[in-house]
């Protein structure tokens, strides 16, 4: 029995410490599940914090975004700011807390016209007072939905003061351009007529004196004057030409002209600044060149101006050469000299507009860049082409080739037959002296050349059958003093010094009896002709051109003309002219001097006046006004035979002409007077009164 009561306490106590294991199972369990979700609940937290400093760097990036672009940014709830960016409250001068809330706008000073966008976005500019002065904005205007159905109305702005100064830039210099281009027109129009009116005077007066008596020398001296003066007269046209180039306005004129004449006197031109740099010039004219060919002559001078100018130029030592040949229906023109050369990677951009070969600190010339981009225009205009052999120290060559008509097939170049003759020839230089020889083996003749002074004398003694020497005064004055001697001595009947101008001037008017004559450099190929035969011997030629023959009085009636002239150069050109040609010149300086004199005509106070010479351009009353005043008084007197009135200007465009007729005028004469042209009017006059007279 004992035994009994001892195992149920056992069960008991094992009961209990059942029981108590379990509830601490249980409990233990409890704890674990409250731990695992408080596990997840911090894992949730974790997720969430991430997700929020997530959402705040976006936020910040976004935001740092938007400032770094510098836009302004600024969004309105019924004109209330809800959101202004750091931009746009500087635009106020205030920091974004203080904007928001508020209704502050920047203050507008100028606005332009609004654009609208696809999507209901709107664009306009906006000129704005703000604290760091004025700037341009330029605003995009969209309605944007925020929370809740809601909209707000964003603008976003960029700031173009920046554009806005360069685009007004660019019209003020478009404007200053556009000025100055009209500036240059003027300036060219007004430079022109400024550079004919003494033309005027020297073309005039050089005729004038060609008419005098002068020696053969004074008479080529004259002839030169003109034929410079004629030139440069057409150079100024070149020069409102190059402005009509530039505007793409310009149209070939073609005409008969004489090739060997043009390149002849370009180099004429040319050679005072050749020779004042030591440079030999001279052009060689092939004997079979047609007398005359058919083109635009004024542009092909301009063409030639330009590429002899450049070798002129460019050119330090040697010289300059232009030979002139025709094959194949095409006239082909060289222009050679022994300059730097152009390196051949430079020979295609020379031909562009303001290009030049050299650049930078190495640019030792001046020049437009423009030359060689005219002529190329001018070249294809024409249906030529233009070709450039150079190489840097071997000089240029510039070579022309033109397919010009032919007007007058007969040569320009007549040698005379020197056949047998022998001529030594004493002259240095890349081009003079072969293009003499050249003229000389041209009419049949031996040429022998030799390019220094030693040769010559030892030519002079090895060769007893010569005879003529040319001598090139370039050799130095004695070497050409001692083989004329030498030549002389040795019974050469023709002793020619070739000389530049310039020495002739310092020869003075007598001449060393070792030389029989000269000959003026650059030396052309009919003046040696000329000058070396037979011909050379009677009396000088006379250009017909220039003379009219006419003696004072000598046919027709004698008219009186009223020369109204402000300028006594031009005055006494056609006072002259018109003496000259057997006529009575009365001359007034004004126009309202014009204007009383021929009232006093028309009265019968003065003589009668059968011409009247207006300049258009005169101190009181211009010529215009003259002629308006002369019609309208001839109108109330009711004159039966209305007195001739010629207007003389410098511009005879076709408006100028226009508005002389309009005025009252007969017709529009061109400065420099030419006397062909007054003398036709005066036969014209002359006529009406020989009809008017019966005589
Ligand atoms: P510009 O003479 O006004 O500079 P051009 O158009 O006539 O302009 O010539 C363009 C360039 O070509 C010149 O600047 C010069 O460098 C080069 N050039 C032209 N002709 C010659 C020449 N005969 N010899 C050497 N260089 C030349």
């Amino acid at each position: 029995m004992d035994l009994l009561p001892l195992s149920s306490v056992a069960i008991v106590a094992s009961l209990l410490v059942l029981s108590a294991a379990t509830a601490l199972v249980v409990a233990l369990r409890q704890r674990n599940r409250i731990a695992r979700q408080a596990d997840a609940l911090l894992l949730d937290i974790e997720t969430l914090n991430d997700r929020l400093w997530a959402l705040a760097d976006s936020e910040e990036r976004y935001r740092s975004l938007i400032e770094a672009q510098g836009d302004l940014i600024v969004r309105r709830d019924d004109g209330r700011i809800v959101y202004a960016n750091a931009a746009y409250a500087g635009l106020l001068g205030l920091a974004e807390a203080d904007v928001v809330g508020s209704r502050l706008e920047p203050q507008r000073l100028e606005a332009r016209a609004a654009q609208a966008l696809e999507g209901g976005a709107r664009v306009f500019d906006e000129r704005l007072a703000t604290p760091q002065g004025e700037r341009w904005i330029s605003w995009v205007e969209t309605v944007v939905p925020v929370a809740l159905g809601k909209t707000v109305l964003q603008r976003v702005g960029r700031d173009i003061s920046a554009r806005i100064a360069s685009e007004q830039a660019l019209v003020e210099a478009r404007a200053r351009a556009e000025s100055a281009s009209e500036a240059k027109s003027r300036f060219l129009a007004t430079v022109s007529h400024e550079f004919r009116t003494p033309l005027n005077g020297i073309l005039g007066m050089a005729d004038l004196l060609g008419d005098t008596a002068l020696d053969p020398e004074q008479a080529t001296y004259v002839g030169a004057l003109r034929t410079s003066g004629e030139a440069l007269l057409s150079l100024v046209d070149d020069i409102l030409d190059v402005a009509k180039v530039e505007a793409g306005k310009l149209a070939l004129a073609l005409a008969p002209f004489d090739p060997a004449q043009l390149v002849e006197t370009i180099c004429e031109l040319m050679a005072p600044r050749a020779q004042e740099k030591g440079l030999e010039i001279a052009a060689a004219i092939a004997p079979d060149l047609p007398a005359r060919l058919v083109g635009d002559r004024d542009r092909l001078r301009q063409i030639l101006l330009n590429l002899v100018g450049n070798a002129v130029k460019f050119t330090a030592q040697g010289g300059v050469g232009i030979s002139l040949y025709h094959t194949d229906g095409r006239i082909e023109i060289a222009v050679a000299d022994t300059g730097p050369g152009i390196p051949e990677s430079r020979h295609a951009a020379i031909f562009e507009e303001f290009e030049q070969a050299e650049t930078g600190a190495s640019r030792s010339h001046s020049g437009t860049g423009l030359g060689l981009a005219i002529v190329r225009r001018l070249v294809g205009l024409m249906g030529g082409t233009i070709a450039l052999e150079s190489r840097p120290g071997a000089g240029a060559t510039f070579t022309v080739s033109l397919p010009l008509a032919v007007a007058e097939a007969a040569p320009a170049l007549s040698p005379p037959d020197w056949t047998g003759r022998r001529i030594l020839i004493a002259a240095a230089g890349a081009f003079a002296p072969q293009f003499l020889v050249k003229a000389v083996e041209a009419a049949g003749a031996t040429a022998i050349r030799c390019d220094a002074a030693e040769p010559a004398l030892a030519a002079l003694r090895a060769m007893p059958a010569l005879d003529a020497i040319l001598i090139d005064r370039a050799l130095g004055q004695d070497s050409a003093f001692q083989l004329a001697e030498a030549a002389r001595r040795a019974g050469l009947s023709e002793r020619l010094v070739l000389l530049t101008p310039g020495e002739r001037r310092q020869a003075g008017p007598g001449f060393a009896p070792a030389f029989t004559g000269f000959l003026i450099k650059p030396v052309r190929a009919r003046s040696l002709y000329e000058r070396l035969s037979a011909a050379a011997q009677a009396a000088p030629r006379r250009d017909p051109g220039q003379a009219s023959g006419t003696a004072p009085g000598a046919q027709g009636p004698r008219l009186t003309v009223l020369v109204a002239e402000d300028n006594d150069i031009n005055a006494l050109l056609a006072t002259r002219t018109l003496e000259k040609l057997g006529h009575r010149a009365v001359r007034v300086r004004d126009g309202r001097a014009a204007l009383r004199h021929v009232e006093a005509s028309l009265s019968g106070m003065e003589e009668h006046l059968d011409l009247v010479l207006l300049d258009i351009r005169m101190p009181e009353l211009d010529g215009l006004a003259v002629a308006r005043a002369i019609r309208a008084l001839e109108a109330e007197i009711r004159t039966s035979e209305p007195l001739p009135l010629l207007a003389v200007t410098a511009n005879v465009s076709a408006a100028d002409q226009a508005e002389a007729r309009a005025a009252g005028m007969d017709a529009c004469l061109a400065k420099p007077l030419e006397r062909a042209v007054l003398a036709g009017w005066l036969e014209r006059v002359a006529s009406r009164h020989n009809v008017a007279t019966g005589s």
